[in-house]
């Protein structure tokens, strides 16, 4: 990293994580490259970098490099949109601690701005910091920057259409793309997926879902396709593959007709076949995925519904998911709240998306699945909420339909009641055993081949910096004992273990071979029978650690007769003259 020499900004980015607005790695998030936009459009020097990368400089450098860092800079901005940090495999999302931390060492002639989510619920939690020159942003934080720069003066500030895609178009070339640690270089590049936002708002703003805070963003505004279509190309520009369009409540009411005057308006496919196809129509793009959609739309307009479904189908890159929001299946708390869709709209066009997209793509994963939202917590709910929640799931299944995933989320506070703890669990547990379960070994099914596999950490599911360093990135590191976990590139990918080390940030091809709680294990195909180590035949079912010493050092044995010409002309001759028994379902993993 380049130390800096003249003072500029310091825009630090703390992840974004909400279900329309991804940017925790290896996503990147459109907020923070407006923050970047602004800057770039006025001209203006600064440094990126992730809180990720912070924390790695000040555990090397001590906090006197970090303090005399702070002091050397014009102005200070961050976004933090992860009100309860989770845990993350690639990244850790900053939290209120290091904030605190962060603000006590910036000197107060430094300006310095906090935006996202994260800030506002820190601020709702009771969270006054109080220092000059520090200004916390409720509104959108790129343009309270811009109004900053122009005025001197600090004011909650909203961006008009023409700024949005100024900074959007500006932000997508700028050093939050170009300086994502996750984008690799040409020779070898990273997962980095660039979030795009297409619009803000719910078709439901006037009686929109009571827990949500979208209505409250008031009629739905747009970006048009060909704005989203020139934001991206800019990105592939800056080196950009992969793409997610975020900011979506449903994909399938953008730019929708009647939003005003009806209750259920009218999906349009025609502008999301000109975004989507426009999008295809760059050679560069890599992974293409989208988010939400609305189960009450679909169902109550299935014509229009089935044009975008297609269209999706043949876009969008296999493993993608429509988040469907049910929230509850219990007509009380249906009622209560003002819930978006009932269960027989829900099934309807669960059926409709299973049609055209339960068929497998290229990389092995069915096409396009519905995944389903439930919240406990919600008024109105009582014991029998969660037997009918889960009554439906059970009719779901019975009818063969599938899900890629599950989310059963909790609420609490004010606003909320209390949860049945006892039934709560019971309908978790069911839901894991009864339901995730099957659907996890019918979607993912022995012996099926997933390709392109992002391998990202060794013995344990959390990216450690450690990972970066050569130990586990080099090819001297394959085949040695321990675990690799990684994932497929896109939308909510199962983790995949190895039981072996395979050089990170590599990708590689593997089959399936055994199924966990809500990850997968398998071994690669392809392996090279004259190299491959006795940790990567223990992985193959059928081979247990004798049978790999045996063959381990028949091929040793052999290698020391013939010196430099290959130990065996194929894999089975190894195995005969080690006296193994061959099997054909062994052929997939070896090279022929
Ligand atoms: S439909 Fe979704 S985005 Fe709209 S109000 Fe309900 S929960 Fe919010």
């Amino acid at each position: 990293m380049v130390e800096q020499t003249s003072p500029k900004w310091l825009i630090l980015d703390g992840y974004e994580d909400e279900p329309a607005a991804f940017g925790v790695p290896p996503y990147v998030g459109f907020h923070i490259r407006y923050l970047c936009g602004v800057l770039e459009q006025a001209n203006i020097d600064y440094d990126y970098l992730t809180i990720d990368q912070w924390r790695e400089l000040v555990r090397t450098n001590g906090d006197e490099w970090a303090r005399n860092r702070l002091s050397n800079i014009e102005g200070f901005a961050c976004i933090a949109g992860a009100v309860v940090p989770g845990r993350y495999l690639r990244g850790t999302p900053l939290s209120l601690k290091e904030t605190r931390n962060i603000i006590q060492e910036l000197p107060a002639h430094v300006p310095a701005l906090f935006g996202g989510w994260a800030i506002r619920g820190w601020r709702q939690q009771g969270w006054t910091p109080l220092r000059k020159n520090l200004f916390l942003a409720v509104q959108d934080t790129d343009a309270t920057l811009h109004t900053y720069i122009q005025t001197g003066e600090w004011k909650h500030t909203r961006r008009n259409a023409e700024q949005w895609t100024q900074w959007a178009q500006a932000g997508a070339l700028s050093k939050a793309v170009t300086d994502h640690p996750d984008l690799g270089t040409e020779e070898k590049r990273g997962p980095l997926t660039y979030e795009v936002e297409v619009y803000q708002g719910c078709v439901r703003y006037k009686r929109g879902c009571k827990f949500c805070i979208e209505p409250k963003k008031g009629i739905p505004i747009w970006r048009t396709p060909e704005d989203i279509i020139e934001e991206v190309r800019r990105a592939h520009d800056a080196g950009v593959q992969h793409v997610r369009l975020g900011g979506m409540t449903d994909t399938y009411t953008y730019m929708a007709e009647g939003v005003q005057e009806l209750e259920y308006p009218v999906p349009n496919p025609e502008p999301i076949a000109r975004l989507l196809h426009g999008l295809r129509n760059d050679d560069r793009l890599g992974i293409l995925h989208t988010d939400n959609g609305n189960p009450s739309i679909i169902a109550e307009n299935i014509e229009e519904s089935e044009e975008i479904t297609k269209t999706l189908v043949e876009t969008l890159s296999d493993g993608a998911v429509l988040s469907f929001g049910l929230e509850s299946a219990d007509p009380s708390v249906h009622e209560a709240n003002w819930l978006n869709c009932d269960p027989a709209q829900l099934k309807s066009a669960i059926r409709l998306i299973n049609k055209y997209g339960s068929g497998r793509g290229e990389r092995g994963l069915p096409k396009l699945l519905p995944g389903l939202n439930f919240i406990a917590g919600l008024n109105g709910e009582s014991e029998a909420t969660y037997q009918l929640n889960l009554d439906l799931l059970h009719e779901i299944r019975r009818e063969g339909l599938l899900l890629r995933r599950i989310n059963i989320r909790q609420v609490e506070g004010e606003g909320f009641q209390d949860i049945p703890q006892k039934q709560f669990n019971m309908f978790k547990t069911n839901v894991r055993d009864t339901i995730d379960g099957p659907l996890l070994e019918e979607l993912f099914p022995m012996g099926e081949i997933l390709s392109d596999v992002h391998w990202e950490t060794h013995d344990g599911r959390t990216r450690l910096i450690a990972h970066q360093n050569e130990k586990h990135t080099a090819e001297s590191c394959r085949g040695k004992a321990g675990i690799t976990f990684g994932r497929q590139i896109g939308a909510y990918p199962i983790l995949i273990g190895v039981e072996y080390h395979i050089p990170l940030e590599s990708q590689s091809n593997v089959v399936i071979t055994g199924h966990g709680a809500r990850s997968i294990t398998g071994v690669e195909i392809n392996l090279d029978h004259e190299r491959m180590t006795q940790k990567q035949l223990e992985a193959i079912p059928g081979i247990g650690e004798k049978t790999a010493w045996k063959l381990i050092t028949q091929r040793a044995k052999q290698k020391r007769k013939v010196r430099d010409e290959p130990a065996f002309e194929n894999v089975e001759a190894w195995f005969k003259a080690a006296s193994v028994d061959w099997n054909d379902e062994h052929s997939v993993y070896f090279k022929s």
